[in-house]
């Protein structure tokens, strides 16, 4: 039987980036994972470190879209119309939620978090010398209608309020700064602190590498083997049972598999994404990532090509995907920017892992001693993963936090 002082569970951006935080206090620690690292959600996404978002994705307010969505023409959202039932408590919590006032106070609750995630990114990757994938050339987002762009101004005023610059730019701004963008939007808005990296894999097994490198051990097991014996918690893996008095639950859209069972049961739901690759026409090109905010999809720049990612699917986790979202999207795409043929075999689907608050769970599983929850990132699991890594480890440690965890306790929905 191998005892190790931690486990975490899950490697993803958020479970390695804990467990680098803990090695690099000295802990002895097992990374737990049943697939190859980082090669989940944390694979798929588009690669944005936006460490300045202000609001979290809400429900739609523009009445115009809810009957798109529901006869499922809009391009920003899908759902099966046979998981609506089981979603309904989730989706109406959701847009409780996304009420203005609620909206505020969420943009207050994460900023903390969200205000260290560069940095803490930048502090790892200097280690790791995954520097290289980092691109610090800000966001783009594209407005076609002056409907969708007014409705921005409570944004404008809070990020303000947070001190986080912004630019708004008319068609020649944008194409200053991307000389391959058609001006088939209106309005626009530079976030110039934004950063993205090249391929968010990478950057994972770069982190992973550093664990190992600090005595971290990586092994293939089954999370929902967890069960306590005597005072430590023990995981059954392919090299036998591992045995710690702390665990770290970091399974991001799998967590449920292993909490529910416990009887800890927390409101996260998945919001479902999809990628795909493309060649460039020409010398068409793109510095960093660009939102086309309606139709709703976003295109960034990676090492395999120009991903295109889509906004939120409502189905089951595990069901097959129905990607209907890109036939909407295309023809809007290829009006924008020369997209040439596909650079990829398949379409990738992810499951972004979402409380219905936006703010994720960080910190001890109420009841279970010795058990830590890292999950619930949202669409933001990458920009917050070093930054979680760093807030568990020093709440683990008994340390002072560089932020208050109180807002992401899971006692909010129990
Ligand atoms: C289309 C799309 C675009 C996105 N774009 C962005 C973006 O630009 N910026 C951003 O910050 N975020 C983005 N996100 C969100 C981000 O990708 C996620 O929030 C993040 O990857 C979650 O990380 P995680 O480590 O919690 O989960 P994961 O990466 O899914 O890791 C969980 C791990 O748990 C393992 N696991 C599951 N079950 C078990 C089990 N029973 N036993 C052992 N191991 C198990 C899995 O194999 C996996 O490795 C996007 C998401 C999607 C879908």
């Amino acid at each position: 039987m191998a005892r190790t002082d931690a486990i975490v569970l899950g490697a993803g951006i958020v479970g390695t980036s804990i467990a680098l935080h803990l090695a690099k206090r000295g802990m002895s620690v097992a990374l737990v994972d049943r697939a190859g690292l980082g090669e989940q959600t944390s694979y798929g996404n588009a690669g944005i470190i936006e460490g300045n978002t202000v609001f979290p994705p809400a429900f739609p307010a523009d009445l115009g879209a809810l009957p798109r969505i529901a006869l499922k023409r809009a391009a920003e959202a899908n759902y099966h119309l046979s998981f609506l039932p089981k979603v309904a408590p989730w989706i109406l919590a959701f847009r409780r939620a996304s009420q203005p006032k609620r909206l505020v106070e969420t943009a207050h609750l994460i900023r903390p978090l969200f205000s260290h995630a560069l940095a803490e990114h930048e502090a790892l990757m200097l280690e790791t010398d995954a520097t290289r994938y980092l691109r610090k050339t800000g966001w783009l987002k594209l407005y076609r209608s002056a409907r969708g762009y007014k409705a921005l101004q409570p944004e404008f005023d809070l990020a303000a309020e947070f001190g986080l610059p912004l630019q708004r730019l008319d068609t020649q701004g944008v194409r200053a700064l991307e000389p391959s963008l058609k001006p088939v939007f209106a309005h626009a808005v530079f976030w110039p602190q934004a950063a993205s990296v090249s391929n968010p894999l990478a950057v994972t097994r770069a982190y992973a590498a550093r664990f190992a490198a600090l005595g971290g051990v990586t092994v293939t097991g089954d999370a929902r083997s967890l069960h306590r014996s005597g005072d430590r918690w023990r995981v059954e893996t392919n090299e036998g049972g591992l045995d710690a008095p702390e665990v770290v639950v970091a399974l991001g859209p799998w967590a449920r598999d292993l909490l529910d069972p416990m009887g800890l049961k927390l409101p996260l739901a998945v919001k479902r994404g999809y990628h795909r690759h493309f060649k460039a026409r020409g010398n068409a090109a793109l510095a960093r990532p660009v939102l086309d905010a309606t139709p709703g999809y976003l295109i960034t720049p990676m090492e395999q090509g120009i991903r295109m990612t889509t906004g939120a699917e409502f189905a089951a986790r595990d069901a097959a995907p129905t990607p209907v979202q890109f036939d909407r999207i295309m023809p809007r795409a290829r009006e924008l920017f020369p997209l040439g043929e596909r650079a990829d075999g398949e379409t990738w689907l992810g499951c972004r892992p979402c409380f219905p608050d936006s703010r994720p769970v960080i910190g001890r599983a109420p009841g279970r001693p010795g058990l830590w929850l890292a999950i619930g990132h949202s669409h933001w699991g990458l920009t917050l993963g070093p930054a979680t890594g760093r807030l568990i480890a020093e709440m683990m440690a008994g340390d002072p936090t560089f932020c208050d965890p109180a807002p992401y306790r899971a006692e909010r929905f129990l």
